[in-house]
């Protein structure tokens, strides 16, 4: 693979990784296989399969995960009464709950069906309301998430404004592209992964590489003359030859 290819490979990876990873999902996976190519992912209650990018876009989750959700669903499918399903299902999410550090009224707040959602507090004490699907696919207070996303916005944005760049909207995490105003005036986007490695906007860029050119011709230039033309150093560093 060429370096171009290896690098779109490096982004598709990325941004696939990304995706899979924002709806609790983990990717096994180590490289970017094409489209067409198959993918070990893990659901978030740990069963492994393989599945094409495209399906796992189109919506394709764990089989697994699928059929343990029509049995809970369906209390009649393990032979238990509907009563006897909730108040087992009742206890299982508010022990997780608990266990993460969630708290809820537990007289008022009752488990009824995997849709119905329970209202909780979170560990830094945010209201917030989450039902089993959602909970058990990886979803987390929603407060938290936002304030996480303006911590790190506000921390990017003082690490750009110290290379004389602003950033423009948000920053969402290492994977994802934001958007900014490059020191030259350019607006243009980029991953802090690139920024910090010291990648700007491509009118920089080109700037930096007509520079580059121009050097060298100088320098070759330069060689020339002293081989041929035996030019001492002190002519060459007066003024008047420019
Ligand atoms: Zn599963
Ligand atoms: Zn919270
Ligand atoms: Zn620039």
């Amino acid at each position: 693979m060429n370096k171009l290819n290896a690098e779109k490979a490096l982004i598709k990876y990325q941004e696939m990784k990304s995706i899979i990873e924002s709806e609790g999902y983990k990717l096994l996976s180590k490289q970017w296989e094409g489209f067409r190519g198959y993918y070990d992912v893990e659901c978030p209650r740990n069963h492994s399969y393989r599945v094409q990018w495209p399906n796992f876009k189109r919506g394709a989750r764990c089989i697994k995960c699928h059929h343990e959700n029509m049995a809970n669903d369906n209390p009649n499918f393990k032979g238990k009464s509907r009563d006897v399903h909730c108040s087992e299902m009742d206890i299982k999410f508010k022990t997780e709950l608990t266990n993460e550090g969630y708290t809820f009224d537990d007289d008022v707040e009752k488990y009824k069906n995997n849709i119905t959602k329970l209202n909780v507090i979170c560990p830094n004490n945010h209201d917030w309301e989450v039902s089993w699907n959602s909970w058990s696919s990886g979803k987390r207070c929603k407060k938290c998430f936002e304030d996480r996303v303006r911590k790190d916005t506000e921390e990017i944005r003082r690490e750009l404004d110290l290379e004389g760049c602003q950033l423009v909207g948000e920053y969402r995490g290492a994977l994802k592209t934001f958007n900014y105003i490059c020191s030259c005036g350019f607006p243009s986007k980029t991953r802090i992964k690139d920024f910090r490695n010291g990648t700007r906007c491509s009118r920089c860029r080109g700037d930096r590489n007509r520079e580059k050119l121009r050097d060298s011709r100088i320098r070759k230039l330069q060689e020339w003359e002293e081989q041929n033309l035996g030019v001492s150093e002190k002519e060459k560093n007066s003024p008047s030859r420019e």
